[in-house]
Protein backbone atom coordinates (compact mmCIF):
# COMPACT_ATOMS: atom_id res chain seq x y z
CA UNK A 1 0.00 0.00 0.00
CA UNK A 2 1.19 3.60 -0.92
CA UNK A 3 1.98 5.22 2.72
CA UNK A 4 0.70 8.58 3.59
CA UNK A 5 2.25 11.59 4.04
CA UNK A 6 0.77 14.89 6.05
CA UNK A 7 2.17 17.64 6.57
CA UNK A 8 0.44 19.87 9.89
CA UNK A 9 0.87 23.40 11.59
CA UNK A 10 1.24 24.98 14.68
CA UNK A 11 2.34 28.07 15.64
CA UNK A 12 5.30 29.15 12.47
CA UNK A 13 5.97 31.26 9.36
CA UNK A 14 5.56 28.53 6.66
CA UNK A 15 8.99 28.92 5.63
CA UNK A 16 10.00 25.43 6.73
CA UNK A 17 6.79 23.53 4.79
CA UNK A 18 8.10 25.83 1.76
CA UNK A 19 10.87 24.09 1.79
CA UNK A 20 9.46 21.13 0.69
CA UNK A 21 7.62 22.70 -1.92
CA UNK A 22 11.04 24.28 -2.87
CA UNK A 23 12.56 20.21 -3.43
CA UNK A 24 10.48 20.95 -7.18
CA UNK A 25 11.96 17.80 -9.06
CA UNK A 26 12.33 15.28 -6.00
CA UNK A 27 9.05 16.13 -5.04
CA UNK A 28 7.03 15.16 -8.49
CA UNK A 29 9.49 11.77 -8.02
CA UNK A 30 8.12 11.69 -3.70
CA UNK A 31 4.64 11.94 -5.08
CA UNK A 32 4.66 9.07 -7.43
CA UNK A 33 5.77 7.38 -3.88
CA UNK A 34 3.29 8.78 -1.50
CA UNK A 35 0.56 9.77 -1.05
CA UNK A 36 0.53 13.28 0.27
CA UNK A 37 -3.06 13.21 2.36
CA UNK A 38 -2.89 16.20 4.44
CA UNK A 39 -1.05 19.13 3.38
CA UNK A 40 -2.77 22.33 3.27
CA UNK A 41 0.18 24.53 2.45
CA UNK A 42 -0.17 22.52 -1.42
CA UNK A 43 -3.60 21.48 -1.66
CA UNK A 44 -7.35 21.98 0.18
CA UNK A 45 -7.70 18.34 -0.58
CA UNK A 46 -7.81 16.32 2.57
CA UNK A 47 -7.47 12.89 3.13
CA UNK A 48 -7.56 11.10 6.60
CA UNK A 49 -5.28 9.54 9.08
CA UNK A 50 -4.02 7.57 9.87
CA UNK A 51 -0.59 8.42 8.75
CA UNK A 52 2.48 6.60 7.53
CA UNK A 53 4.75 9.79 7.82
CA UNK A 54 3.70 12.85 9.72
CA UNK A 55 5.84 16.23 9.78
CA UNK A 56 4.89 19.17 12.03
CA UNK A 57 6.00 22.67 11.48
CA UNK A 58 5.38 24.88 14.29
CA UNK A 59 5.66 25.75 17.98
CA UNK A 60 2.74 24.83 20.75
CA UNK A 61 1.34 28.39 21.31
CA UNK A 62 -1.94 28.05 22.13
CA UNK A 63 -4.05 25.39 24.39
CA UNK A 64 -6.15 24.35 21.31
CA UNK A 65 -2.73 23.34 19.60
CA UNK A 66 -1.75 21.41 22.86
CA UNK A 67 -4.78 19.63 22.42
CA UNK A 68 -4.12 19.62 18.36
CA UNK A 69 -1.16 18.02 18.31
CA UNK A 70 -1.82 15.38 20.59
CA UNK A 71 -4.74 14.25 18.07
CA UNK A 72 -2.01 14.58 15.26
CA UNK A 73 0.29 12.24 17.29
CA UNK A 74 -2.31 9.41 17.86
CA UNK A 75 -2.94 9.58 13.87
CA UNK A 76 0.44 9.24 13.18
CA UNK A 77 3.01 6.46 12.91
CA UNK A 78 6.46 8.51 12.86
CA UNK A 79 6.12 12.29 13.70
CA UNK A 80 8.77 14.26 12.93
CA UNK A 81 9.19 17.44 13.62
CA UNK A 82 10.61 20.08 10.86
CA UNK A 83 12.37 23.84 11.58
CA UNK A 84 13.21 25.60 14.55
CA UNK A 85 9.66 26.67 15.99
CA UNK A 86 9.18 22.94 16.05
CA UNK A 87 12.09 21.59 17.78
CA UNK A 88 12.62 24.70 20.10
CA UNK A 89 9.79 27.04 20.12
CA UNK A 90 11.58 28.99 17.62
CA UNK A 91 11.57 33.14 17.86
CA UNK A 92 7.91 33.61 19.39
CA UNK A 93 9.51 31.74 22.74
CA UNK A 94 10.90 35.08 23.50
CA UNK A 95 7.81 35.30 25.13
CA UNK A 96 9.26 32.47 27.79
CA UNK A 97 11.89 35.30 29.00
CA UNK A 98 8.98 38.00 29.43
CA UNK A 99 6.00 38.99 30.51
CA UNK A 100 3.51 37.46 27.16
CA UNK A 101 0.92 39.82 29.12
CA UNK A 102 2.61 42.56 28.42
CA UNK A 103 3.60 41.88 24.84
CA UNK A 104 -0.08 41.42 24.65
CA UNK A 105 -1.04 44.41 25.92
CA UNK A 106 0.95 46.92 24.09
CA UNK A 107 1.47 44.58 20.73
CA UNK A 108 -1.96 44.32 19.86
CA UNK A 109 -5.27 47.00 19.66
CA UNK A 110 -7.43 44.37 20.99
CA UNK A 111 -5.39 42.07 23.63
CA UNK A 112 -8.68 40.74 25.09
CA UNK A 113 -8.97 39.14 21.84
CA UNK A 114 -5.55 36.97 21.72
CA UNK A 115 -5.72 33.63 23.32
CA UNK A 116 -2.10 32.33 23.65
CA UNK A 117 -0.28 30.56 26.18
CA UNK A 118 2.41 32.20 28.19
CA UNK A 119 5.03 30.11 26.64
CA UNK A 120 6.15 28.60 22.95
CA UNK A 121 7.43 25.36 23.64
CA UNK A 122 8.79 22.23 21.18
CA UNK A 123 6.25 19.70 19.70
CA UNK A 124 8.53 17.44 21.92
CA UNK A 125 7.47 18.84 25.32
CA UNK A 126 4.06 17.76 24.16
CA UNK A 127 4.24 14.15 22.72
CA UNK A 128 6.53 11.69 21.69
CA UNK A 129 8.79 12.58 18.49
CA UNK A 130 10.42 10.33 16.07
CA UNK A 131 13.17 12.78 14.58
CA UNK A 132 13.73 16.38 15.30
CA UNK A 133 15.11 18.27 11.82
CA UNK A 134 16.59 21.25 13.07
CA UNK A 135 16.74 24.76 10.99
CA UNK A 136 15.42 28.13 10.38
CA UNK A 137 14.24 27.24 7.66
CA UNK A 138 15.67 23.57 7.50
CA UNK A 139 17.79 22.41 4.78
CA UNK A 140 16.30 20.83 1.41
CA UNK A 141 18.67 17.99 1.37
CA UNK A 142 18.33 17.10 4.59
CA UNK A 143 14.52 16.63 4.64
CA UNK A 144 14.84 15.00 1.59
CA UNK A 145 16.90 12.75 3.54
CA UNK A 146 14.93 12.28 6.54
CA UNK A 147 11.35 11.48 4.51
CA UNK A 148 13.57 9.19 2.34
CA UNK A 149 15.05 7.24 5.78
CA UNK A 150 11.51 7.31 6.88
CA UNK A 151 9.98 5.80 3.88
CA UNK A 152 12.81 2.90 3.88
CA UNK A 153 12.38 2.47 7.44
CA UNK A 154 16.03 3.21 8.31
CA UNK A 155 17.48 5.64 10.39
CA UNK A 156 17.93 9.28 8.57
CA UNK A 157 21.74 10.29 8.31
CA UNK A 158 21.91 13.86 9.47
CA UNK A 159 24.96 14.48 10.93
CA UNK A 160 25.01 16.65 14.26
CA UNK A 161 28.63 18.07 14.08
CA UNK A 162 29.09 21.82 14.14
CA UNK A 163 29.17 24.64 12.16
CA UNK A 164 33.12 24.76 12.31
CA UNK A 165 33.23 21.82 10.57
CA UNK A 166 31.10 22.73 7.18
CA UNK A 167 33.04 25.80 7.20
CA UNK A 168 36.52 23.81 7.26
CA UNK A 169 35.14 21.30 4.63
CA UNK A 170 33.98 24.22 2.22
CA UNK A 171 37.76 25.84 2.71
CA UNK A 172 35.80 28.95 4.47
CA UNK A 173 39.05 31.45 6.50
CA UNK A 174 37.45 31.41 9.98
CA UNK A 175 35.93 34.71 11.01
CA UNK A 176 36.69 34.59 14.22
CA UNK A 177 40.29 33.69 14.01
CA UNK A 178 40.69 36.14 10.75
CA UNK A 179 39.04 39.07 11.65
CA UNK A 180 37.65 38.76 15.81
CA UNK A 181 33.99 38.30 14.30
CA UNK A 182 31.83 36.56 16.75
CA UNK A 183 30.58 33.48 15.54
CA UNK A 184 27.98 31.27 17.11
CA UNK A 185 29.51 28.05 14.98
CA UNK A 186 31.53 26.45 17.47
CA UNK A 187 27.99 25.87 19.11
CA UNK A 188 25.55 25.42 16.02
CA UNK A 189 24.20 22.12 14.61
CA UNK A 190 25.25 22.25 10.81
CA UNK A 191 22.59 21.81 7.85
CA UNK A 192 23.16 25.25 6.26
CA UNK A 193 26.46 24.77 4.49
CA UNK A 194 27.83 27.37 6.99
CA UNK A 195 27.08 29.86 4.28
CA UNK A 196 27.01 32.71 6.97
CA UNK A 197 30.82 32.59 7.76
CA UNK A 198 31.63 31.92 3.54
CA UNK A 199 30.02 35.35 3.52
CA UNK A 200 32.14 36.94 6.01
CA UNK A 201 29.95 37.16 8.90
CA UNK A 202 29.69 35.18 11.81
CA UNK A 203 26.91 32.27 12.50
CA UNK A 204 23.77 33.38 14.02
CA UNK A 205 22.96 29.89 15.59
CA UNK A 206 19.76 29.11 12.93
CA UNK A 207 20.47 25.35 13.35
CA UNK A 208 20.37 25.22 17.22
CA UNK A 209 22.65 23.58 19.38
CA UNK A 210 24.72 20.75 18.10
CA UNK A 211 25.17 17.26 19.00
CA UNK A 212 27.86 17.83 21.45
CA UNK A 213 28.31 21.62 22.45
CA UNK A 214 30.74 23.25 25.18
CA UNK A 215 29.18 26.45 25.25
CA UNK A 216 31.37 27.95 28.03
CA UNK A 217 34.13 27.76 26.11
CA UNK A 218 32.64 29.97 23.73
CA UNK A 219 31.82 32.73 26.10
CA UNK A 220 35.17 33.57 26.47
CA UNK A 221 35.85 34.49 22.88
CA UNK A 222 32.82 36.20 22.42
CA UNK A 223 34.20 38.43 25.44
CA UNK A 224 37.43 39.04 23.84
CA UNK A 225 35.20 40.15 20.59
CA UNK A 226 33.74 42.77 22.23
CA UNK A 227 30.38 41.49 23.76
CA UNK A 228 29.59 41.90 27.01
CA UNK A 229 27.00 39.83 28.74
CA UNK A 230 23.84 41.84 27.10
CA UNK A 231 25.47 41.32 23.96
CA UNK A 232 26.00 37.88 24.68
CA UNK A 233 22.38 37.02 25.73
CA UNK A 234 20.57 38.70 22.69
CA UNK A 235 22.91 36.90 20.70
CA UNK A 236 21.63 33.52 21.68
CA UNK A 237 18.18 34.57 22.09
CA UNK A 238 17.04 34.00 18.35
CA UNK A 239 15.41 31.43 16.27
CA UNK A 240 16.79 28.42 19.08
CA UNK A 241 17.01 30.67 22.12
CA UNK A 242 15.11 28.11 24.25
CA UNK A 243 17.62 25.09 23.17
CA UNK A 244 20.66 27.29 23.90
CA UNK A 245 19.35 28.14 27.04
CA UNK A 246 19.63 25.09 28.24
CA UNK A 247 22.89 24.56 27.01
CA UNK A 248 23.61 27.40 29.07
CA UNK A 249 21.81 25.77 32.02
CA UNK A 250 19.75 29.23 32.59
S1 LIG B 1 11.71 27.43 11.78
FE1 LIG B 1 12.00 29.46 10.81
S2 LIG B 1 11.47 29.13 8.62
FE2 LIG B 1 10.63 27.37 9.82
S3 LIG B 1 8.52 27.93 10.29
FE3 LIG B 1 9.77 28.58 12.04
S4 LIG B 1 10.32 30.73 11.62
FE4 LIG B 1 9.59 29.83 9.69
S1 LIG C 1 33.89 31.14 11.06
FE1 LIG C 1 32.60 30.42 12.78
S2 LIG C 1 31.79 28.46 12.02
FE2 LIG C 1 33.55 28.96 10.73
S3 LIG C 1 35.29 27.92 11.72
FE3 LIG C 1 35.22 30.04 12.50
S4 LIG C 1 34.05 29.88 14.43
FE4 LIG C 1 33.63 28.02 13.23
Amino acid sequence: MTPKLAVFKLASCDGCQLTLLDCEDELLTLAGKVDIAHFLEASSAVGPGPYDLTLVEGSVTTAADAERIRRIRAESKHLVTIGACATAGGIQALRNFADVAEFRSVVYARPDYIDTLATSTPVSAHVDVDFELRGCPIDRGQLLEVITAFLAGRKPQIPDHSVCFACKQRGTVCVTVAHGTPCLGPVTHAGCGAICPAYGRGCYGCFGPAGTVNLPALIPLLRRDGMDDRDTERFLRTFNATAFAKEAGS
